[in-house]
C-alpha cells in the first residue's frame, strides 16, 4: 500500500500550488465582491495547460491522470473556490463526457478547443422543475429531418454565459428511442439566449446562468451517446465529477484551516496565544484530522478511477464526507477568529460561504447517501446469495 504521490503527481501539485498562490489567490476577494467572470485567470490557466490537464495528448490535453487533476482542483480551490468550480465543471462535466461517450468524430471536433482553453465547457441538466430527479426533465428535443429542434429552460448552468459549448440534456420525442438524450451544443447556436444570472451566496467568481432554448436545431451527429440513453451519460459524468467537487471542498477547508491556525498562533488572550487554550488547540486538531481523512477518500476514489474501476459509491462517499468536512472546518475557522472571522477583511468569511454549495451541486448530500446506501443494499443482497454467504462477498465497487 502506498499513500504517497508519485513524482509526476508531486510536480503537478507543486506547480498548481505555486500558480494558485501567484495568479489566483490575489484576486479572489475582488472577484467575490464584483461578481464577474475571471477571463484573465482562465487565460492564464489555459497557458499553463490546466484547462485540459487529464485529457489525452491526441486531443490537445496534458494527458495526466485523474488524481493529478484532483490535486489541481484542490490547489485552485484553496485560492478561489469559484475558479475551482469553473475549472471542475469545464473539465469533468463539459469535456470528459465527450471523451467517454463521444464518437471519434465528436472527440476530434469538440475536445481540442476545450482542452486548450479556447472554449469553456458547461453542463446543462437542472431545470426549474427538476434537480435531483434528473429523469423528470421537461426540455424537449423533437426529431426533425437531420436532427432535433430543442426547446426548454436550463437553470443554474455553471459557466453558462461564458461557455462556448454545453453538454445539454433534453427529452427526445418523435424518434426511435424516446427519453432523456445528451447533446453537444455550441452556445452561439440560433435560438439560445441567457435568462437570469444567479446572485449566489458563494463561489461567486463562477458564473451561474439560466440558459433558454427556443427551437434550437442540433444535428443528429451531435447526439452524445445514444438517443434515449442520456441518463447514462449524465450519471456516468457525475460519478467522477463528484470526486472533483470533493477535491474542491478539501481546497476550501485547507485554506480556512491554514488561516485559522496562523491566526491562533498570533492572537493572544489572557496572556497567551489562543492556540495554547485547549478549546482552540483541539479545534485545530479536529480540523486538520478531518481534512486529512477526507483527502484520503478523494485520493482513493481518484485512484480507483485511474485504475478503471467503478467509482459510483466511492465518488459519492468522497463528496459526501469532504463537503461536510469543508462546512465543519470553515465554521470552526470563523469561530477561531472570533468577531474577525465574521468580517470580510479575513478570507474565512468567504470560505464559509463557498463551502456551502459543495453539499448541494453535482448531487446533494441526501442524494449521495442514497447512492451509497443503494450500493450497500446491493452488496449485501449479493452476499446473501453468494456461496459461502456474507464472507464470500466481493465489494460492489471495483
Ligand atoms: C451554484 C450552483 C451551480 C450549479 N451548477 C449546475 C450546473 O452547472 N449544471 C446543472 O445541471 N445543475 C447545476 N446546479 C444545480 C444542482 O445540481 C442542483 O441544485 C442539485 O442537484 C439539487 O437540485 P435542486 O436544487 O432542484 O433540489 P431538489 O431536487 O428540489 O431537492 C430539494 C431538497 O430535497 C432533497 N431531496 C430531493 N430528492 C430526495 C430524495 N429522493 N431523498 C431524499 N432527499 C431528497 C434534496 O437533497 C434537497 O435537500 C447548480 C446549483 C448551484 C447551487
Amino acid at each position: 500500500m502506498n499513500f504517497g504521490l508519485d513524482k509526476d503527481q508531486r510536480e503537478i501539485k507543486e506547480r498548481a500550488a505555486e500558480f494558485a498562490d501567484r495568479a489566483v489567490a490575489p484576486y479572489a476577494a475582488e472577484l467575490d465582491r464584483e461578481d464577474r467572470v475571471p477571463f484573465g485567470t482562465l487565460e492564464k490557466l489555459a497557458d499553463e495547460g490546466f484547462m485540459g490537464l487529464c485529457v489525452p495528448g491526441e486531443y490537445g490535453g496534458a494527458a495526466v491522470d485523474f488524481l493529478s487533476y484532483c490535486l489541481l482542483i484542490e490547489e485552485i480551490s484553496r485560492a478561489d473556490a469559484g475558479v475551482g468550480a469553473t475549472l471542475a465543471v469545464h473539465t469533468s462535466a463539459g469535456t470528459l463526457p465527450i471523451l467517454a461517450y463521444g464518437t471519434e468524430d465528436q472527440r476530434s471536433r469538440w475536445i481540442p478547443p476545450l482542452a486548450s482553453g479556447n472554449n469553456l465547457g458547461s453542463f446543462a441538466l437542472t431545470e426549474p422543475n427538476t434537480g435531483s430527479d434528473a429523469a423528470a426533465i421537461e426540455t424537449r428535443a423533437e426529431r426533425v429531418d437531420g436532427g432535433y429542434r430543442i426547446s426548454g429552460h436550463k437553470q443554474w448552468v455553471t459557466n453558462g454565459r461564458a461557455a462556448g459549448t454545453m453538454i445539454l440534456f433534453a427529452r427526445a420525442v418523435g424518434g426511435a428511442n424516446e427519453g432523456v438524450t445528451a447533446f453537444i451544443v455550441p452556445m452561439d447556436a440560433e435560438g439560445i439566449s441567457f435568462g437570469k444570472h444567479a446572485e449566489k451566496m458563494g463561489v461567486i467568481s463562477a458564473t451561474t446562468d439560466d440558459v433558454l432554448l427556443d427551437n434550437v436545431f442540433v444535428p443528429e451527429e451531435d447526439v452524445l451517446g445514444e438517443e434515449g440513453k442520456g441518463l447514462r451519460v449524465a450519471l456516468g459524468t457525475l460519478d467522477p465529477g463528484r470526486i472533483g467537487i470533493a477535491a474542491q471542498a478539501i481546497g476550501i477547508a485547507e485554506a480556512a484551516f491554514r488561516y485559522a491556525a496562523g491566526y491562533a498562533a498570533e492572537r493572544e488572550t489572557f496572556g497567551k496565544p489562543i492556540a495554547e487554550h485547549q478549546a482552540i488547540a483541539f479545534k485545530l486538531a479536529d480540523m486538520q484530522t478531518k481534512i486529512k481523512a477526507a483527502r484520503l477518500l478523494v485520493h482513493e476514489a481518484a485512484w480507483m478511477k485511474d485504475e478503471g474501476m467503478r467509482v459510483t459509491e466511492a465518488g459519492a462517499r468522497a463528496k459526501l464526507y469532504a463537503s461536510e468536512v469543508a462546512n465543519e472546518v470553515t465554521h470552526e475557522a470563523v469561530q477561531v477568529l472570533g468577531g474577525r472571522g465574521y468580517m470580510k477583511e479575513h478570507p474565512v468569511e468567504r470560505h464559509y460561504r463557498d463551502a456551502r454549495v459543495t453539499e448541494i451541486y453535482e448531487g446533494t448530500s441526501e442524494i449521495q447517501r442514497l447512492v451509497i446506501s443503494r450500493g450497500i443494499v446491493r452488496e449485501h443482497a449479493a452476499s446473501l446469495e453468494a456461496p459461502g454467504g456474507v464472507a464470500a462477498t466481493r465489494p460492489v465497487v471495483g
